[in-house]
């Protein structure tokens, strides 16, 4: 079997002009920004910006204004843009906003794709993606699922409470996961709604104050009290939003690995900048053992991380669902993305936690990432299951 994980000559040059984009033009406005949090006008000062230099939604295809990159074109653009916290965002590839881009390309409707695709494209609107649930509603056991739609005469009504449903304050929609069917604890029988923002049973309760603070529009907490949608709110088949959640799920794991690689790949730049100028103990701090060896392991991680993601990106392009490979990456690239910062900080001693540089804050910002798109634990729990299944099926022959 070959496996060709080179980027197309368009791809490498768009991944070329994404990283001078985000040296010449985001980075100098992250500097600026007081909070990690960007406003509205930041944002679309930054998207104005990509989308003048040509490199807007790359992901969404030429219809939609994009380039129609496939998940290895994504891999080597999006890491490019992920160098820094703002990057995504200018180029309409954050979360949740791509992922959500991805599923109504692929379930969607041609008028659903028209109303929300095209828009969210854009930059028009922001979008947010709601399936978890506070205790003991949907987390990583999405099976838990305890938000209800009932048929009414004219469509649905969605009753439920959903938590941590980033960027949803101030989104133009929402996609809400409920159950059609079941109770909690089945496999089957959730649903796919597309909500529309103003709709009067859909409230923001509160905002979470949580660790990170660079996502869009933060993390809110979301009341569905007696929400009233239409047949066509239906996003998909009923009953197969459990199905819909993997088209959704696998690559978003993927892309949010690609562009915390681009802030591991920043962090290890500031580190080795520091390593190379700093003099102690009679030597350059680079020329250490010790640090070398954070050095040297911090490459390790963010070439294996790189590997693992292209591994997985491949199979997604051959449309494999590649459900142990994209466990498998996600779950190392949230560790190894974290271990890697975590030394670059080290690596620069009282000047690491200080505001001068931004690695307490990326600290910050990749530490959730073990927890979101399913927990380490539960990928390690599921991944162990394959290895176990294939094992048995192999004794079976
Ligand atoms: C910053 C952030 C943004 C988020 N954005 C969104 C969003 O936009 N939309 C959305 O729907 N959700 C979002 N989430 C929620 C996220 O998807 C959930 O937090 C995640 O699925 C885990 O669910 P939980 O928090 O309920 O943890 P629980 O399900 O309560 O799990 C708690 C812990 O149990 C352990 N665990 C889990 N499975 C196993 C296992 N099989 N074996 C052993 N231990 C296990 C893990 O350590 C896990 O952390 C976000 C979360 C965060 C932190």
């Amino acid at each position: 079997m070959t496996v060709d994980l080179s980027p197309e000559p368009a791809v490498a040059d768009l991944a070329r002009r994404t990283a001078q984009f985000v040296r010449e033009v985001v980075l100098p406005l992250e500097k600026r920004q007081r909070s990690a949090a960007p406003s509205e006008a930041v944002r679309r000062e930054l998207q104005d910006a990509a989308r003048a230099a040509g490199l807007f939604a790359p992901h969404v295809g030429p219809e939609y204004g994009g380039h129609g990159l496939d998940m290895r074109g994504r891999a080597a653009v999006f890491e490019e843009a992920g160098y820094s916290l703002l990057g995504p965002l200018a180029l309409n590839v954050a979360a949740p906003d791509e992922g959500n881009m991805h599923l109504l390309e692929a379930v969607a409707t041609d008028q659903q794709k028209e109303r929300y695709l095209r828009p969210l494209a854009a930059g028009d609107l922001r979008s947010c993606f709601a399936m978890t649930e506070p205790a003991p509603g949907a987390g990583s056991d999405p099976r838990a699922l305890a938000t209800r739609a009932e048929r009414t005469s004219g469509g649905w009504r969605i009753d439920g409470r959903k938590w941590f449903i980033t960027g949803a304050d101030g989104a133009g929609f929402t996609i809400c996961m409920a159950r059609t069917s079941g109770s909690a604890g089945d496999a089957g029988g959730a649903t796919m709604f597309l909500v529309d923002a103003g709709n009067p049973g859909m409230k923001v309760a509160r905002h979470i104050e949580t660790l990170d603070e660079s996502m869009f529009g933060g993390h809110a907490e979301l009341v569905f009290d007696t929400c009233e949608v239409p047949d066509d709110a239906v996003l998909g088949e009923v009953d197969e939003g459990f199905r819909y959640a993997q088209v959704r799920l696998g690559p978003a794991r993927m892309t949010h690995c690609m562009r915390w690689l681009g802030i591991a790949r920043h962090a290890q730049d500031i580190a080795t900048r520091r390593a190379g100028e700093r003099e102690l103990f009679g030597s350059r701090l680079g020329e250490l053992g010790m640090v070398q060896q954070m050095i040297a392991d911090s490459e390790i991680d963010i070439a294996a991380a790189r590997g693992l993601i292209l591994r997985a990106c491949w199979e997604l392009d051959q449309g494999d669902p590649a459900a142990q490979s994209t466990a498998i990456g996600k779950t190392f690239c949230a560790e190894a993305v974290w271990r890697v910062v975590d030394r670059s900080l080290q690596i620069c001693g009282a000047l690491g936690v200080s505001g001068d540089v931004p690695l307490g804050r990326f600290l910050r910002e990749v530490r959730p990432f073990r927890i979101y798109d399913g927990p380490s634990e539960t990928h390690r729990w599921a991944i162990a299951r394959r290895a176990l299944r294939r094992q048995a099926s192999e004794l079976a022959r």
